[in-house]
């Protein structure tokens, strides 16, 4: 027996995945293009001679000093390609503006009314340098933090390379995200540069940014600079007014002229950006990584899982706000020279069929996205990507959240049964920012599961005391090997990224419930910890609770995520009131709206219950696995430590 609390909703699924019902075989002609044709000897050679892989996969990047070693490695510390000097703004322009694909197209930008502009590598360069000549004139340099609070524009992407090209350490915030959130991150990271957009759009509707802003850094004296990227205003848009000397435009503070900022140099173990996430704990967790490593792990698995190659035309539906947009919009593709499609929007408005127009437009060979918008698209029936021409695209990722069989089998069968092409799953978070465990195409899919580790990645699945399970057995999900691609620290705090090494002594814990089949498929079920997965989003229950007690009416709160059709998870909270608050009309509504200023949109409970006291250990601590049982009508499990 597992010593690790299942709920019996997981232990049901593992009990289905154990079944293995129909697997999707890869179909031939990808299996034969495939860049890592035979996985499993790939896989036993990375084992055997780990150096030797990360070698190998070092050379898809372009050095300016070659490394003396390929790694060293002492967990939980780790450091890669040692003595190697690089940059990755050269590695995704430079490199492609003098070798040949100066006229390609690097991204094609479309906005949620069909306005398109389109950026060849030798723009893209152009503008990427100008934007680094007047960072560096605003006083920015090698180490210094910017943080990037913009939706899927250009002016994100130009921004994020124009810090790498100065060595400086961009830190992009989810442009949905709220005051308490951006400030809080600002704080943390130390940014004396924020740059923002005005607006963006969602939904036909103008979302002003700017507020938040100026809300985040009102008091600040850290923040020296607000740079602005005005999009223009439209018809009933407040244009933005600048409130204070600190504050500069995107475009005015450039010089036509400049066409060339120098990139700097920077060591393999050098940061090339913080990204926070959702911890346990109410703080954001500042997940570092370096600059050699994510490149060379990035550059690699954009061909070798992701199989994009320089002719394709790409398309991922996530946002430069999360790591699949670092890593697989921005770092990964351009660093292959590939054409990357970019829509700022919701992937069903102004139609249910903008996605699949698109596609047959563009010619989209390869897509990623996540289980909640196929989901979505599940929802509005297979009629709409039947009405086009997608016998182009044949692939389909998807990632951040489990893959569930039905939606696996409909995407399959309405998104690539054009092409004959395939829908693969793939596992990795934050603080491993690519694949892990996913489906190759050359080798079947199972529904349900994501798939096998990844060469160089020795994936197990433990017991609560660190002891291998059998297959059938769900358990946490840990990696014995560190990965180049892989978190160096916390920002600002150590401490907090050796924990996750000494949860269990010599493995990476990922937090994560994960089993494995007879023939070492890996299932993920969800988290171990008290994290949700809203849309694919990671949000910490702590976030929210912390959130709801600084509403003046709330005395306690707890939350927890609950089965969604379409999302994964939606949260519910419970709130106790104050002494002398009365639960009147308008309060969960008047708590609803606090959340979503204080930490955005997605944190925003669906449900919030008013009770008189919430189920607690004699510690004093809330049980949440208590709520949440009770909620699904399952056995709460041992009650003996609660208080009452
Ligand atoms: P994030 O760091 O926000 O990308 O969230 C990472 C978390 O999302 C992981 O720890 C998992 O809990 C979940 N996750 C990501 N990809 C998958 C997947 N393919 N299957 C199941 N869960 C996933």
């Amino acid at each position: 027996m597992t010593d690790i609390q299942l709920t019996e909703s997981q232990q049901a699924a593992i009990r289905a995945l154990m079944r293995d019902e129909g697997v999707i075989p890869p179909p031939l002609h990808l299996a034969r293009n495939a860049v890592l044709r035979n996985d499993q000897v790939e896989r036993d050679r990375a084992l055997r001679d780990p150096d030797g892989f990360w070698r190998e996969q070092a050379a898809g990047v372009e050095w300016m000093t070659p490394f003396s070693e390929v790694s060293r490695i002492e967990p939980p510390e780790h450091q890669w390609f040692t003595g190697g000097k690089l940059n990755a703004s050269a590695n995704c322009l430079d490199r492609h503006v003098h070798g040949g694909r100066r006229n390609t197209a690097a991204l094609i930008w479309i906005g949620e009314d069909g306005e398109e502009h389109t950026y060849t590598y030798a723009r893209l360069y152009r503008e990427v340098n100008r934007f680094a000549n007047a960072l560096k004139r605003l006083g920015v340099g090698k180490g210094d933090r910017v943080v990037v609070y913009m939706p899927l524009v250009p002016e994100g992407i130009i921004t994020m390379l124009a810090c790498a090209r100065l060595g400086a350490i961009h830190s992009v915030v989810y442009a949905g995200m709220g005051t308490q959130a951006l400030r809080s991150r600002i704080e943390d990271s130390g940014a004396r540069i924020v740059v923002c957009s005005d607006y963006t759009f969602r939904r036909g509707k103008s979302i002003p940014l700017k507020p938040t802003v100026d809300e985040s850094v009102r008091d600040s004296a850290q923040v020296e600079w607000v740079v602005v990227h005005r999009r223009g205003s439209r018809p009933g848009d407040e244009p933005v007014s600048f409130e204070s000397e600190r504050e500069v435009d995107f475009y005015d503070i450039q010089e036509a002229g400049e066409i060339h900022c120098e990139p700097e140099p920077m060591d393999a173990e050098d940061p090339l950006f913080i990204l926070y996430t959702s911890g346990t704990t109410g703080r954001p967790k500042g997940v570092v990584h370096a600059t050699g490593g994510y490149m060379v792990g990035v550059t690699y698995l954009a061909r070798a899982f992701y199989q994009i190659g320089d002719q394709d035309i790409y398309w991922s539906t996530s946002d430069i706000g999360w790591i699949v947009g670092h890593s697989f919009i921005v770092y990964g593709p351009l660093s292959i020279g590939a054409t990357v499609l970019v829509r700022e929007g919701v992937p069903d408005y102004p139609s249910a069929d903008v996605t699949w127009e698109l596609c047959e437009r563009f010619g989209v060979n390869v897509m990623f996205t996540a289980p909640t918008a196929v989901r979505m698209w599940m929802s509005h029936g297979p009629d709409a990507p039947g009405r086009y021409d997608l016998s182009r695209l044949r692939l389909v990722a998807c990632a951040g959240e489990p893959l569930n069989p039905e939606a696996h089998r409909w995407a399959q069968r309405n998104l690539v049964g054009q092409s004959d092409g395939m829908v693969v799953d793939n596992w990795w978070q934050t603080e491993i920012a690519g694949p892990v465990l996913g489906t190759l195409p050359t080798f079947e899919a199972r529904p349900g599961k994501v798939g096998k580790p990844m060469p160089g990645v020795v994936a197990d699945v433990v017991s609560k005391d660190g002891e291998p399970l059998p297959a059938g057995q769900g358990g946490l999900l840990v990696l014995r090997r560190p990965l180049p691609y892989m978190l160096r620290t916390v920002w600002g705090d150590h401490a907090r990224y050796l924990k996750y090494w000494e949860q269990l002594p010599g493995m990476y814990t990922a937090g994560d419930i994960a089993v494995r089949d007879n023939d070492g498929y890996f299932a993920v079920l969800g988290r171990a910890d008290d994290v949700m997965n809203v849309a694919g989003h990671r949000i910490g229950t702590a976030d929210v609770e912390g959130s709801l007690v600084r509403h003046p009416s709330v005395g306690e709160a707890a939350v927890i995520g609950l089965p969604d059709p379409v999302k994964g998870e939606r949260i519910k909270a419970f709130v106790v009131l104050r002494k002398g608050v009365e639960a009147g009309p308008g309060l969960v509504a008047s708590l609803k709206d606090h959340v979503r200023q204080d930490l955005g949109p997605i944190a925003q409970p669906s449900e919030i219950e008013v009770r008189e006291s919430l189920p607690k250990t004699r510690s004093g601590k809330i049980v949440r696995r208590y709520l949440k049982a009770i909620e699904l009508g399952e056995d709460p499990g041992d009650l003996s430590t609660l208080a009452d």
